[in-house]
């Protein structure tokens, strides 16, 4: 699968956009596309992440058909990337802030509405983990910064260092060569958001990133936000965000792409209104960032969609685990 930069130049304000880049094995189809598409209860269990994660989405996979619940396999599927040093846009090896600092933001979501999240949580690798203890152990929903991490401590996570080499080299040559202006990272993925469908037709969802790399030091995307980057009503279905977490937060994405479900359309026909409430905004910049969107509901039907070209979703079901491409908006090309 070969690399592309996907945007080569955006800001906003003084913070860069992290995207990837992947390669289509099918078409999503859109929505026109889609009228023929069965709505019958699709095959369970079943899991979709974004981006290019058939490790991740198998881990999720082997929970599942184990018996284990949506919740165990979203939370371990994430565990895959956010251990992958190789991966620098999650967990360890995630590119730094500006300051070089390695910050991560992540929030898991139950069948009962229950959530966790950890904002700019430093040294602890697996922080979709340290978001679930939030949720179980904690009255709360939220911690950030340096009580995230003394209560990971707590709960027994070991603290680490997650700048890797190869992570830290990436920043030192930015330093040089941006001179504090951002660039696009040229991943084959970005924030891991994962949901999943277990064997009772129970939905959870997680997702979990290093955010934009080379960002303002405090910088919180939406990847942590109960509702923009991730939600899940277990009566109507889930979605989970990826790409510019402000535009995400703005029109508190993954809620709306639910509540569009809630109103009848299908996973794919949500994704796509939530784009346009996006590219349609007065004076909107979308030429210069990127959105994708991920969705399953209660049937098992799923959809992804995205601003620009190159987004993609791995789907796992019916023993088959494979890379989805995902139609996008912006057709023109530049
Ligand atoms: N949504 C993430 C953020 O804004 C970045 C990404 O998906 O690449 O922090």
């Amino acid at each position: 699968m070969k690399r592309r930069n996907f945007i080569k130049n955006a800001t906003l304000s003084t913070a860069g956009l992290a995207v990837g880049s992947t390669i289509a094995s099918c078409a999503e189809s859109n929505s026109e596309e889609k009228k023929t598409t069965s709505t019958s209860m699709a095959s369970l269990p079943l899991v979709i992440a974004t981006w290019h994660v058939t490790e991740s989405t198998a881990k999720a996979m082997e929970v599942l058909q184990a018996g284990g619940n949506a919740l165990d396999a979203v939370e371990q599927g994430c565990m895959i990337e956010e251990a992958n040093e190789k991966g620098q846009s999650v967990g360890k090896g995630g590119l730094p802030d500006r300051d070089g600092n390695v910050t991560l933001d992540a929030c898991i979501m139950d069948k009962n509405g229950n959530c966790g999240a950890v904002v700019y949580l430093q040294n602890i690798t697996h922080a979709v983990s340290v978001a679930r203890k939030v949720m179980e152990d904690t009255p709360h929903v939220m911690l950030a910064g340096e009580g995230a991490k003394q209560f990971a401590i707590s709960k027994g996570f070991q603290p680490e260092d997650l700048l890797t080499d190869a992570s830290k080299a990436a920043w030192e040559k930015w330093k040089i060569e941006a001179k504090y202006k951002p660039i696009i990272n040229i991943e084959n993925h970005d924030t891991i958001g994962m949901l999943a469908i277990d064997k009772n037709g129970d939905i959870s969802g997680a997702c979990t990133t290093s955010g934009l790399a080379y960002k303002m030091g405090g910088r919180v995307g939406d990847s942590p936000i109960i509702g923009s980057g991730l939600f899940v009503d277990n009566e109507i279905g889930a979605a989970v965000a990826t790409g510019l977490g402000e535009e995400v937060v703005k029109t508190v994405g993954s809620f709306l792409v639910v509540e569009l479900m809630r109103q009848g359309k299908s996973p794919q026909e949500a994704c796509e209104e939530a784009i346009s409430r996006i590219v349609n905004k007065p004076n909107s910049d979308y030429k210069n960032f990127q959105v994708g969107y991920i969705a399953v509901n209660k049937q098992g039907e799923t959809g992804s969609y995205s601003i620009h070209q190159w987004f993609s979703m791995t789907k796992f079901q019916d023993g088959v685990n494979e890379q989805i491409q995902s139609n996008y908006f912006n057709k023109t090309k530049e």
